[in-house]
């Protein structure tokens, strides 16, 4: 274990467990220099020439440069993908659209390995969660989606569904290709045309992809790849001819987004932040809850927004559920992203850490007592290792506000109550997690918790079939399943 070293003397794993280093080669992928813009099937150059690199979290290495894109451009993004909606896609047949959907799927499932090494090059997240986690499911959504193109009159009975037009999409860096299948497979399943912004840290697996079309044979101009910043994704917002917005990233460019297309008829869907509960009763299987606790706020560091955050435990179960967690947090193995032994990867940004790093002051100013097990952090790069805080009180920040790193902050209740009542003290409302042997108590929560997404006696598990989306500061609308069709569709009357 190169990057972490942990002292013997407090460790409490046995020195006969250490691991070898297992990193995956990076020789798979082969980056260009320079990326430009994906339009209408071309690569062309950002009107501006301005283009900067594309960096590597875990040790800051310029990977590639990428194109700014500005409002021209965007202008002939958008282009490209009316002239595509009008002259062909949207008039193909949709057993034909399905093929495409297939085909896609297909590729990314072939490609899977270089794609997984790429996401976790560019941002950071262990190989072993881009490997397991978003490359199947990315495969997944487009195989979920082709099924569904040629079925829309059957998914929505004697309601006459037709395509929206063009779709803007704005992603976040935490899932880029992930985010990107969440998007773009609903949207050409409905017979729709997509122009794409990814990230600004995070857009070259979206890069890849376009790659991907060109192999899928995918017509020119359907999906347009933007990279850039956020005035890139201000400019898809505002353009005229765009029909319908659907973004993902923080609820303060969500309240902009919102405010932005008020009044223009475009549709809009929001994906926003959270601060889950995941809330632990006195019954539960407690092991199996602590591997959920782990999974729901160190999976992919933290940067997720349905992360179970705040922790509720149980007066009578606490002291046990504490140790429990502090004894498996510090078998955490936090390093090397392409490492397969590696549990907790790079923080995505330098501007990222700097915010985790501000809140987890914060907590340690209100009073909170913080706990992180002995690691050694890489010096290269940017790292924040597995943190936990008690004597929590609701109205710290760390309490309030989402984190979006390691970071979880554990508070108690003693009734089903109280549990529901400071679980649902949050202006956010996109997951929470249950644990409990009880069945009816799993099924009384479920109604009274005000999340989009309730797992019980699990945590962070997606479905293409399932649909995830918020209430209050979470956003609005749904993704995944028949719901995550319908953002895509007019209806007929
Ligand atoms: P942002 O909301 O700024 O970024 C999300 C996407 O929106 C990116 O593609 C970004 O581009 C783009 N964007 C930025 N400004 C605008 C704008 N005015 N109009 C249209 N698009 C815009 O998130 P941050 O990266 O700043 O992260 C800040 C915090 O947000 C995190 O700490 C976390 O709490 C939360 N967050 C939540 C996510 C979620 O999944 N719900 C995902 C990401 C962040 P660019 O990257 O180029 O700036």
């Amino acid at each position: 274990m190169a990057e972490v070293e942990k002292r013997q003397d407090r460790s409490p794993v046995p020195s006969a467990f250490e691991y070898a280093t297992a990193p995956e080669s990076r020789e798979i992928v082969r980056l260009e220099e320079r990326y430009g813009l994906f339009l209408g099937g071309e690569w062309k150059e950002p009107s501006s020439g301005e283009y900067a690199p594309s960096v590597a979290p875990r040790d800051e290495e310029p990977l590639a440069e990428v194109a700014y894109a500005g409002g021209e451009d965007v202008d002939l993004a958008v282009r490209a993908a009316r002239d595509a909606f009008t002259n062909g896609w949207s008039d193909l047949p949709a057993s034909e659209r399905a093929k495409y959907l297939f085909r896609i799927a297909r590729i990314l499932q072939e490609r899977s390995r270089e794609f997984a090494v790429l996401e976790s090059l560019d941002g950071g997240k262990p190989i072993r969660e881009s490997r397991d986690v978003d490359l199947p499911l990315s495969a997944a959504h487009f195989f979920y989606y082709a099924g569904w193109a040629d079925k829309l009159e059957y998914a929505f009975p004697n309601r006459r569904p037709r395509p929206v037009g063009v779709a803007g999409q704005i992603i976040p860096w935490n899932f880029p290709l992930l985010m990107l299948s969440w998007k773009i497979a609903p949207a050409l399943a409905a017979g729709n045309t997509v122009v794409l912004k990814p990230a600004e840290s995070t857009p070259l697996t979206a890069l890849l992809f376009a790659d991907v079309l060109r192999q899928a044979e995918l017509p020119a101009g359907v999906v347009n790849i933007v990279t850039g910043d956020g005035r890139a994704g201000a400019e898809i917002v505002k353009h005229p001819d765009v029909d319908k917005i659907a973004f993902t990233g923080s609820t303060e460019v969500g309240k902009e987004i919102m405010r932005a297309v008020a009044g223009t008829g475009k549709k809009l869907t929001l994906e926003l932040g959270g601060k889950a509960a995941n809330v632990i009763f006195d019954d539960a299987a407690i092991d199996q809850a602590v591997e959920g606790i782990i999974n729901g706020i160190y999976f992919n560091q933290g940067h997720v927004c349905c992360a179970g955050s705040r922790l509720f435990v149980q007066e009578s179960v606490y002291q046990e559920v504490l140790a429990k967690l502090k004894r498996r947090m510090g078998t955490l193995r936090v390093g090397d992203p392409l490492d397969k032994n590696t549990d907790v990867g790079a923080i995505n940004s330098r501007e990222q850490l700097e915010r985790i790093e501000e809140l987890v002051a914060s907590g340690e100013e209100e009073g909170a007592e913080i706990y992180q097990p002995p690691c050694r952090l890489p010096e290269k790069g940017w790292w924040f290792p597995p943190t936990v805080f008690t004597n929590v009180a609701q109205s710290y920040r760390i309490a309030q506000e989402e984190i979006f790193g390691p970071v979880l902050s554990v508070l108690t209740f003693r009734t089903p109550d109280e549990a529901v009542e400071k679980a649902n003290n949050t202006p956010y409302g996109l997951s929470a997690g249950v644990w409990t042997e009880k069945g009816s108590r799993i099924l009384s929560l479920a109604q009274r918790l005000r999340a989009g997404v309730i797992w019980a006696n699990t945590y962070n598990r997606f479905d293409p079939a399932s649909p995830f989306g918020g209430y209050k500061e979470s956003g609005f609308g749904r993704e995944g399943g028949l719901h995550g069709l319908a953002p895509y569709l007019e209806f007929e009357k």
